[in-house]
C-alpha cells in the first residue's frame, strides 16, 4: 500500500514514502522496549517537565503544524490551528495533573494496611485515525507519558507528514530516542505487530472493521486494548427549546472539521411542535455555506479527506436516496477538481433504509421528526453506535433525564458533543470501549498493583 500525501483540494500527490520494513519496525520495538526500562524509573517531574516542553514547542510551531494538516487532509486551517492548541492543552493538562491521579491510594480493609500503587506496563502501541492527527496522538500519548510507558503511534497512512512531524517535536522535546515512534506501515500490517511480546498494550481510533481486527489480535494475546471507534450522534430537538441557538449549533456540529468527525452530530431529531420550524432554519443555514480550499479564511466546508472519502459518502447518498430518503439540500459531489461534496440534508430516512444505521462522514445530516420526548429518546437509542449525543431544552432538569435515557458514552445539554482535555472521552456499543482524556484516562494502561502490608502472625 502506498503512503502518500495526497491534496484533497486537488488530488495532486505532494510527497509518498516508503513503508518500514519487517526489519526496521523490529529495530524500533527493540528501542523503545529499551527505553521503557529507564524511563519508568524517570520521576514524574522529569516526565511533566518534558511534556510541558512539547506542548510549547506545538504552540510556537503552530502554523507550520497546521498547514501540514490542512494540506494533507483538508481541514480548514482555522480549525488545524485549533487543533494544535487543544493538543497542547492535553499534554500541560496530564503534565500538571499525571501525579496527583498516579498518587498511591490508600485502602482501609478489615485487617492491616493496604495500598494501591500505580506502576506503568511498558511498550503501548496506538493505530490513529486522519480525522485529528495531533490530538489523538496527544490524548494517547500525555497521560502514558505521564505513567511510564513507552509509546509507538502507526498514524492513518494518508497524514504521514504530520505522523513524521509529531516524532520530530518529541525529539527536539528532549524525549529520548524510543521514547515516541512513529512507525510509516499500513494498516494490514499494524494488526500483525500486537502479537510482538514486547507490546503490552494496543488502542485504535478508527473504524469498527479496523477495531475489530486490531482488538481481536489483542484478545487472542491477551493484552489490554481501548477502542474509540465512529459515531452517529443524536441531535435531539425538545418543543421548549431555544431554536436559533439549535440551529447555530446543530451546523456546527454537523459541519466542524468538514462533517470528519466521530462525534459530530449526525441525526437531528426535532419533536413535531418544533419540527417544521427547526428544518427550515436549519436547511436556510446549511445552504448558505461556503464549499471551497481550507486554506482560505472566508471557506465554511473544505474537501473530504480523500477522493476515496468522498466517494463513500456520496454513494451512501445516492443509496439512501434510492432507498426512499430525500435530500432537500445537496446530495451529490461538487463537480470540478478535488475530493469536495455538497452540504446535504436528508429527510425521509426510515429503518428499512439501506443506509439508516451507518455512520455519514462528512457534511451530510439526516433530520427525523418524531411524536414526542420519549419518540426521540427511542430514536436516538436505535442506532449499533454509542458515542455521544446532544439534547436542547431550556430545562435543564429535563434535559438531564432525557441524557439518563441515552445509550451513549456522552451526553451534552445544549451543545453538540465536544471534547476537551479535563472531561471523559468515549462510548458504547459500536463505538468502541475504554476512555481517553481526564482522570480516567490515565487509568487505561496502568498496572494497579495491591501492595498490602501484614502484621507478622503465624499461618495457623
Ligand atoms: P480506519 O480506516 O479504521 O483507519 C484508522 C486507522 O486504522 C488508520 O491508521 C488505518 O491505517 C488503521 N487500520 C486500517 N485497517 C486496519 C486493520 N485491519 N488493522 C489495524 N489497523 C487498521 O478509519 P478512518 O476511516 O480512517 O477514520 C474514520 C473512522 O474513525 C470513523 O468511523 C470515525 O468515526 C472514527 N473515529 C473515531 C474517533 C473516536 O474517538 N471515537 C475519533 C476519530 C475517528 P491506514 O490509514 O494505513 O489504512
Amino acid at each position: 500500500m502506498s503512503i502518500q500525501t495526497v491534496n484533497p483540494v486537488n488530488n495532486n500527490v505532494i510527497k509518498s514514502f516508503e513503508e518500514m520494513t519487517d526489519s526496521v519496525v523490529d529495530k524500533a520495538v527493540t528501542q523503545a522496549a529499551s527505553t521503557f526500562e529507564i524511563w519508568k524509573k524517570t520521576s514524574y517531574k522529569h516526565r511533566s517537565d518534558l511534556l510541558h516542553k512539547l506542548a510549547k514547542l506545538m504552540r510556537e510551531k503552530k502554523e507550520t503544524l497546521a498547514t501540514m494538516i490542512t494540506l494533507e487532509m483538508g481541514k480548514l486551517l482555522v480549525q488545524a490551528e485549533g487543533e494544535i492548541l487543544l493538543s497542547a492543552d492535553i499534554l500541560d493538562y496530564y503534565a500538571d495533573h499525571g501525579e496527583k491521579f498516579l498518587a498511591d491510594k490508600h485502602l482501609h480493609p478489615t485487617h492491616g494496611e493496604a495500598l494501591i500503587r500505580y506502576t506503568p506496563i511498558g511498550v503501548l502501541f496506538g493505530v490513529e485515525p486522519w480525522n485529528f492527527p495531533y490530538y489523538q496522538v496527544a490524548r494517547f500519548a500525555a497521560p502514558n507519558i505521564m505513567i511510564g510507558n513507552t509509546i509507538m503511534v502507526k498514524h492513518a497512512s494518508i497524514v504521514p507528514q504530520c505522523g513524521i512531524m509529531i516524532e520530530e517535536l518529541f525529539k527536539e522535546a528532549g524525549f529520548p530516542k524510543g521514547l515516541y515512534t512513529n512507525l510509516l506501515m499500513s494498516g494490514k500490517r499494524a494488526s500483525a505487530l500486537v502479537s510482538d511480546k514486547r507490546i503490552k498494550g494496543v488502542s485504535l481510533t478508527g473504524s469498527e472493521v479496523a477495531g475489530a481486527s486490531l482488538a481481536s489480535e489483542a484478545g487472542k494475546y491477551l493484552k489490554k486494548s481501548v477502542l474509540e471507534l465512529g459515531g452517529s450522534d443524536a441531535f435531539i430537538i425538545l418543543e421548549d427549546a431555544d431554536i436559533d441557538k439549535a440551529v447555530d449549533w446543530a451546523v456546527v456540529g454537523r459541519i466542524n472539521n468538514n462533517g470528519e468527525c466521530c462525534i459530530a452530530s449526525k441525526r437531528f431529531i426535532a419533536v413535531d411542535a418544533v419540527a417544521d420550524e427547526f428544518l427550515k432554519k436549519f436547511t436556510d443555514k446549511m445552504a448558505r455555506l461556503k464549499i471551497g480550499d481550507p486554506m482560505h479564511k472566508d471557506t465554511d466546508v473544505g474537501p473530504l479527506s480523500s477522493e476515496a472519502a468522498a466517494n463513500q459518502i456520496a454513494e451512501q447518498v445516492d443509496r439512501a436516496i434510492k432507498g426512499g430518503a430525500k435530500a432537500i439540500l445537496g446530495g451529490k459531489r461538487v463537480e470540478g477538481e478535488g475530493s469536495f461534496m455538497q452540504v446535504t440534508v436528508l429527510i425521509d430516512m426510515k429503518p428499512d433504509n439501506p443506509v439508516y444505521y451507518e455512520e455519514l462522514f462528512g457534511p451530510v445530516a439526516t433530520f427525523y421528526r418524531v411524536k414526542d420526548e420519549q419518540a426521540a429518546i427511542d430514536l436516538a437509542n436505535d442506532s449499533p453506535f454509542g458515542l455521544g449525543g446532544s439534547i436542547f431544552t431550556k430545562d435543564i432538569a429535563r434535559g438531564k433525564r432525557v441524557a439518563d435515557q441515552m445509550d451513549t458514552g456522552m451526553v451534552f445539554i445544549n451543545h453538540p458533543t465536544w471534547t476537551q482535555a479535563d472531561l471523559p472521552f468515549g462510548g458504547t456499543k459500536g463505538s468502541g470501549y475504554g476512555r481517553e482524556l481526564s482522570e480516567l484516562g490515565i487509568d487505561e494502561f496502568v498496572n494497579k498493583k495491591l501492595i498490602r502490608v501484614s502484621g507478622l502472625t503465624d499461618p495457623f
